[in-house]
């Protein structure tokens, strides 16, 4: 997506070779006319689908996940990373090792809100090592639901979250894919034209 191409060179902050800052527009400030055509976009690749539901993990997927949902129409689902006093039924849960806080946490839904009659399409803001989604795609794997493809904003693409969720079957869409990165400049992974 060029727009988001655009906006990343712009507005990006190359942390180190591997960490790549958004807080301008994604992460912490929000923009809402690019996350609505993030969504819109999600929408299009996957149209067609079939989908009943928009799966992502809180905080930083949720605009996307709400977004994608409502240009299809759907609800969607962020998966919560600590089980709140208000969850208090049954619920799927898997375990996440985030290698930027070098911890593991929980990530838990409902069971009350997938089903196998669901056909999920996953949406978040990274797609790094690809602990997060592969946590995510257990779950879904658990509730019995399809998991129709992962709809990643940004995918760093030298790193093995791609390569871990292919190996297993999943399709990706990415709207901006890193091949490499330094203070100096980002390279994309050119699309296709369609
Ligand atoms: P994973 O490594 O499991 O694919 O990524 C987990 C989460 O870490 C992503 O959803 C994202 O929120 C965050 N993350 C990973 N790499 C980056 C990065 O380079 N920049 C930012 N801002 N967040 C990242």
């Amino acid at each position: 997506m060029k727009e988001l191409q655009e906006r990343i060179v712009q507005d990006g902050k190359v942390l180190s070779a591997s960490v790549l800052k958004v807080d301008a527009f994604l992460n912490h400030q929000v923009d809402p006319q690019l996350t609505m055509k993030i969504g819109q976009r999600f929408a299009e690749l996957f149209a067609g689908e079939k989908i009943t539901k928009v799966v992502t993990i809180e905080a930083s997927g949720i605009h996307f996940a709400m977004a994608t949902s409502f240009a299809l129409g759907v609800p969607f689902i962020y998966a919560k990373k600590k089980k709140a006093v208000t969850l208090t039924e049954e619920v799927y849960s898997a375990p996440v090792h985030s290698f930027t806080r070098q911890e593991t946490y929980q990530i838990s839904v409902s069971r009350q809100y997938l089903s196998k009659e669901d056909r999920v399409l996953i949406v978040d803001d990274f797609l790094a090592t690809g602990a997060a989604l592969v946590g995510l795609t257990n779950i879904i794997k658990d509730a019995g639901a399809h998991l129709v493809g992962v709809g990643a904003v940004i995918e760093k693409s030298f790193q093995e979250g791609r390569g871990l969720l292919e190996q297993a079957g999943v399709r990706i869409e990415s709207l901006a894919r890193i091949e490499s990165m330094s203070p100096e400049g980002i390279h994309f992974i050119q699309e296709e034209p369609a």
